[in-house]
């Protein structure tokens, strides 16, 4: 029966990179905040998966113990190297286009896993995937309906990046393209998307050609050099470059499930644009201080 799509989940699958901790006291206490939050608005069974290696999933451990009530979630450790082993040679051929360094770094995959997440996660169906550097205000059952408004050929939900940065990295491309949509503010341009918070449909992403095409080094290659593209982003780059020729695989996320609180180019050159790209006027339902900025109290 139809109605039965709708009927809330018992549980939801939600993931959080968080690798490399130990001895980073500020990534500690970032995660804190994000877990706590997060915890505290929720009102349903969170199954939380911990993407990192064993010592920072000893400190998640701890802080999870420490914030909240075993009833609302149970942990999943993920072992971050032995994901990204499996996957390191579709990963690492993709690398290149999106980072400034000249070799695809091992230890870099982990900011690319997101893409081949329905790879390396064969048990799940949907999972929300969130950075950790966040803050809840609302609860994030919430954030997993969105699930169910997905048109047919969505595979990830994902927001707008809320800086002017992907029409810095498009200049060449829209010099040449007047009236281009590419990296034009939302709500009609392309103005490439924010990974922090993303919710992955993994049975579609499995199931679309589309983007299992997508992800190959030539195709990638074509698309760089059409768009005169070098990011340095991560899988957010890769989304947002495959977004400009098939944006019907994503449904954007409203800016308040993914409130970046980076201003980092409104000094760099695009104080005119800026506000067209950061200004999110609803009620916030969570913080992102990238770029390390501070969020606000609440
Ligand atoms: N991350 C991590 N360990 C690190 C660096 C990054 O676990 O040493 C994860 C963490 O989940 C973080 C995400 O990667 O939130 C993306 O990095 P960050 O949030 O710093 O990037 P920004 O949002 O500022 O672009
Ligand atoms: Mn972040």
């Amino acid at each position: 029966p139809k109605e039965a799509y709708f009927v809330d989940p018992d549980s939801i699958d939600v993931m959080v990179t968080f690798t490399k901790a130990e001895d980073n006291h500020k990534l500690i206490s970032k995660f804190r905040t994000t877990v706590s939050s997060m915890l505290k608005f929720a009102t349903v069974h969170i199954n939380l998966y911990i993407l990192g290696d064993d010592a920072s999933i000893e400190i998640a451990h701890d802080i999870l113990d420490e914030v909240a009530d075993k009833h609302h979630y149970t942990m999943n450790p993920l072992n971050i190297d032995e994901l990204v082993k499996k996957v390191h040679d579709t990963i690492s051929e993709l690398q290149s286009f999106f980072s400034y360094k000249p070799g695809a770094y091992y230890s870099d995959s982990l900011f690319f896993l997101s893409i081949v997440a329905h790879k390396v996660l064969p048990d799940l169906s949907r999972v929300i995937m969130l950075d950790c550097d966040l803050k809840f205000n609302s609860d994030i059952r919430e954030l997993f309906h969105f699930f169910e408004v997905f048109f047919e050929t969505n595979i990830i939900g994902i927001a707008h990046d809320a800086q002017p940065v992907y029409r810095h990295n498009w200049h060449m491309y829209r010099n040449q393209n007047k009236g281009t949509r590419v990296g034009d503010p939302p709500p009609d341009g392309l103005a490439g998307f924010n990974s922090g918070v993303m919710l992955l449909n993994l049975d579609k992403m499995r199931e679309s050609d589309v983007y299992n095409s997508l992800i190959n080094a030539d195709v990638i290659k074509q698309l760089t050099e059409k768009y005169m593209f070098k990011g340095h982003l991560g899988d957010q780059d890769f989304y947002s470059l495959i977004a400009l020729e098939h944006e019907d695989l994503f449904y954007v996320l409203p800016c308040s499930w993914n409130r970046q609180l980076c201003t980092w180019w409104r000094d760099h050159g695009y104080s005119d644009v800026f506000d067209l790209y950061f200004k999110c006027e609803e009620h916030i339902n969570i913080y992102h201080g990238n770029c390390d900025s501070p969020i606000p109290k609440l």
